[in-house]
């Protein structure tokens, strides 16, 4: 099969689709890209790796980098961290309270912001440069140097986090939380706010379908157990509210971000991400869903 020919012809097929989603306005920088942006990128054990459109354009990856936060803590604490964060999906909004009034500030799991807000507390406590360090380990992974925060969407977001500020203070009043609420706030803002491509991201990615091994330098990042559960939390509880939908039609692990940017994995084969701003109802990339349903079913390359 030529890989990149059903990439090319999947995309120039979703690139003429109307979406009828939006751009998350929310943070009001979002609401200012290019709603037209759309790009993919693959990048396959066999060291294939093929980029159409935007593919090298850096958007915000908004809550893709609660994988990356989560990998970084998972290093430092070990099975410990579960004992802060749980591993169920939520069933609920990502930013929703509700939950962690019942249960006692333990968020359901990593990658709804309470839980990434646990995990941003975890790094502080146990960085000596929260923002420096993270930002290094993503650029060593990553093998780029030109990955960077931006400054103008981690203020943009930071000007009306009342949501954000409110679950992290709730949180705190459980015990779970150990900085300075703002603190930690402004390292998630930040953390939130990293600019990276599909390139970037399928490249980077690619460790997690190759047993927790870069491809390159075969640098163990983690453990082959510790790979198939970060592989498992992003299957159950990466697409927000649709990742039961995500597995029906498209069949990866994955996480997607308000950004419109999506990233997939298939353990043993290839990492994938694609980016599309406009987001269905869901908060998913419109295009990246249809494209990676579109994408799988055509090559039959799903875990299912
Ligand atoms: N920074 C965003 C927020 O906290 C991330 C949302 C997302 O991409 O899911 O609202």
């Amino acid at each position: 099969m030529d890989i990149k020919k059903v990439v090319q012809n999947v995309y120039d097929k979703v690139k003429g689709i109307d979406d009828k989603g939006n751009l998350a306005s929310y943070i009001p920088e979002l609401g200012n890209v290019n709603p037209d942006f759309f790009g993919v990128h693959i990048s396959t054990i066999d060291h294939l790796n093929f980029g159409v459109g935007n593919s090298s354009d850096k958007f915000s990856i908004q809550s893709i980098v609660k994988v990356l936060s989560l990998i970084m803590a998972y290093r430092l604490l070990g099975e410990e961290l579960w004992n802060r964060v749980k591993v169920e999906p939520s069933g609920t909004a990502f930013n929703s309270l509700i939950q962690l009034e019942v249960e006692n500030g333990i968020p359901r799991n990593p990658f709804i912001n309470a839980g990434a807000l646990v995990i941003a507390d975890i790094l502080i406590s146990n960085l000596r440069y929260p923002k420096e360090d993270f930002l290094n380990f993503v650029k060593k992974l990553s093998n780029s140097k030109e990955i960077r925060y931006s400054e103008r969407i981690a203020t943009s977001e930071k000007n009306v986090g009342y949501r954000n500020a409110a679950l992290c203070n709730l949180i705190k009043s459980f015990g779970n939380i150990e900085n300075n609420p703002s603190e930690v706030l402004d390292f998630y803002f930040n953390l939130c706010s990293l600019e990276m491509s599909c390139e970037d991201l399928s490249n980077l990615f690619l460790f997690l379908a190759n047993d927790g091994f870069t491809l390159g330098d075969k640098q163990q990042i983690l453990t082959r157990s510790q790979t198939k559960r970060i592989n498992a939390l992003m299957q159950t509880c990466g697409f927000y509210d649709e990742s039961g939908e995500f597995a029906f039609k498209v069949g990866l692990p994955g996480k997607s971000g308000v950004g419109g940017g999506i990233v997939a994995v298939h353990p043993k084969q290839y990492a994938i991400a694609v980016w599309s701003p406009k987001l269905n109802e869901k908060g998913n990339s419109y295009k990246g869903v249809r494209f990676l349903e579109e994408f799988t079913t055509e090559t039959e390359l799903s875990i299912f």
